[in-house]
C-alpha cells in the first residue's frame, strides 16, 4: 500500500486535497504539475514540440505557446494524440521517477484523468476520489478562472462521470463543506493510510 491514486472531476478540490497531504509530510506527485513543467521554458517536451507543430508551437521565451497548441488541438483531432504521443511517456516516466524517490510513508499520486486511463489505474494501489456537486465546482472553478459555466460544463462533458468514479473509488471525499472540513476529512484518511502503510 504505498501509491494511493487521487482524482476528482475539474473543480472537485484535488489541488486542495493533494496540499493537504503535502502539509501532513506525504509527497505529492501531481501529474498536471509535470505536465506544466514539461511544456515550460526548456521542459523536456519542448524539442519535440517545435519539430511536430513549428516554431509558432513556442512563446518568445521558447515555452509552449499555449493558446496556438490548444486552438490546433481543439480543430484538428490527430494534432491532439500527436501532443498525447509527445506528452503521455514523458509525464508517465517523470512520475514514476518520482514515485521511486518518494520516501514518505505512502505517496499521493494525483491525475485529472485517472478513471480514464488503464495505465494509471494499474500504477496505484488504492484510489481516493474527490467529489462535490456539479453547480458547486462550477461556481468554484469560474471563481478562480476566465471559463464561463458553459465552458466549464464542456469540460465535465469530457471527463469520466460521478457515477464511474464512485464506482472506481476506495475511498471518498465529500468536499461540500468548509476547508476546516476538508482539512479533517483528509487527516482522517491520512491516518488510515499510515495505518494500511504499516500492514506490509
Ligand atoms: P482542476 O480540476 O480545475 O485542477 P481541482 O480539482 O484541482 O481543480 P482545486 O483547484 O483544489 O480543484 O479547487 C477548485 C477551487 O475551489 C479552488 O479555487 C479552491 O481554492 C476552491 N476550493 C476547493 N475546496 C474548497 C472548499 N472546501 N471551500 C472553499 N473553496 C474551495
Amino acid at each position: 500500500m504505498k501509491v494511493i491514486g487521487l482524482t476528482g472531476g475539474i473543480g472537485s478540490g484535488k489541488t486542495t486535497v493533494s496540499d493537504l497531504f503535502g502539509e501532513l509530510g506525504i509527497d505529492v506527485v501531481d501529474a498536471d504539475v509535470v505536465s506544466r513543467q514539461l511544456t515550460a521554458v526548456n521542459g523536456g517536451a519542448m524539442p519535440e514540440i517545435i519539430k511536430q507543430f513549428g516554431p509558432e508551437a513556442a512563446s518568445p521565451d521558447s515555452s509552449m505557446n499555449r493558446r496556438f497548441i490548444r486552438e490546433l488541438v481543439f480543430s484538428d483531432p490527430e494534432a491532439k494524440t500527436v501532443l498525447e504521443n509527445i506528452l503521455h511517456p514523458l509525464i508517465r516516466k517523470e512520475c514514476q521517477r518520482q514515485l521511486d524517490a518518494s520516501q514518505s510513508p505512502y505517496t499521493i499520486l494525483s491525475v485529472p484523468l485517472l478513471i480514464e486511463s488503464p495505465f494509471w489505474r494499474s500504477s496505484i494501489n488504492r484510489l481516493l476520489v474527490v467529489e462535490a456537486p456539479e453547480a458547486l465546482r462550477i461556481e468554484r472553478v469560474i471563481q478562480r478562472s476566465k471559463l464561463t459555466p458553459e465552458g466549464v460544463k464542456k469540460i465535465i462533458s469530457t471527463q469520466a462521470t460521478t457515477a464511474q468514479r464512485l464506482d472506481a473509488a476506495d475511498d471518498v471525499i465529500e468536499n461540500i463543506g468548509t476547508r476546516e472540513m476538508l482539512k479533517a476529512s483528509v487527516l482522517k484518511l491520512h491516518l488510515m493510510y499510515l495505518s494500511l502503510s504499516k500492514q506490509d
